[in-house]
């Protein structure tokens, strides 16, 4: 008899139990925080690129880095305003409560309004592993396909938010929004999207008016 899936259940519920704190934690503090996830490429260090200087001046950000081996992801958050806590889960697919409960002290939260974690570029280990995050939105991108809501329903089922990012590539592109969007609506009916594109910048203003809406400053952001 295999005991796999009650070790899978135990895994889950110690994780279950560190987001809680990290989720206490956030709260103390008045910070919202995003768990950023996507498959390797979709652009989620993109939109944190595009995101970060369109706040600047209203809310203050912090960005906890999952890239896996390197730190490219990083430098690019650090270039666009906000140097990162780099986590580097070695040979791990996803992010879990534990790391991100070890990146939280190591960040001024106390000066912060919004946490962003970039998880590890994967549509099916992060969705196991909730972080204690707020919201969980999903950065998919055209040239992905439009069936990928039918293909990796357990991420596609948890979001909060999608970001349909690269837009710009449509006209190049079969991917049919409708079919796309129908697959989202039967796994995540209250999913907020908003298709965009962090290259031209088209799209992002709901984005961004989406995340001021949600996230409270606590005082005047310098
Ligand atoms: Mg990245």
């Amino acid at each position: 008899m295999s005991q796999r899936v009650p070790v899978v259940e135990k895994i889950t519920k110690a994780n279950d139990r560190i987001a809680a704190l990290n989720r206490a934690l956030l709260d103390s503090h008045g910070v919202f925080g995003l768990n950023l996830l996507a498959s390797p490429g979709a652009g989620k260090t993109s939109l944190i690129e595009a995101t970060l200087p369109r706040l600047r001046g209203r809310l203050r950000v912090g960005v906890v880095e999952g890239d896996l081996a390197t730190s490219l992801d990083a430098e690019r958050a650090a270039a666009a305003g906000a140097p990162p806590v780099q986590l580097t889960p070695r040979g791990a697919c996803h992010l879990d409560a534990a790391m991100v409960h070890d990146a939280l002290p190591r960040l001024p939260l106390a000066e912060l309004d919004l946490l962003i974690v970039e998880n590890v570029g994967n549509l099916i280990c992060p969705a196991s592993f909730a972080l204690g995050t707020h919201a969980d939105v999903l950065v998919a991108s055209t040239p992905e396909g439009d069936d990928k809501p039918y293909k990796y329903p357990s991420m596609y089922g948890r979001v909060d938010a999608l970001v349909i990012n690269k837009i710009d590539l449509l006209p190049h592109l079969d991917f049919d929004m409708e079919r796309f969007r129908r697959g989202v609506a039967v796994l995540s009916p209250d999913a907020v999207a908003f298709p965009l594109s962090c290259r031209t910048g088209e799209g992002l203003d709901a984005w961004i008016a989406w995340l001021a809406a949600r996230t409270r400053p606590k005082r005047g952001a310098g």
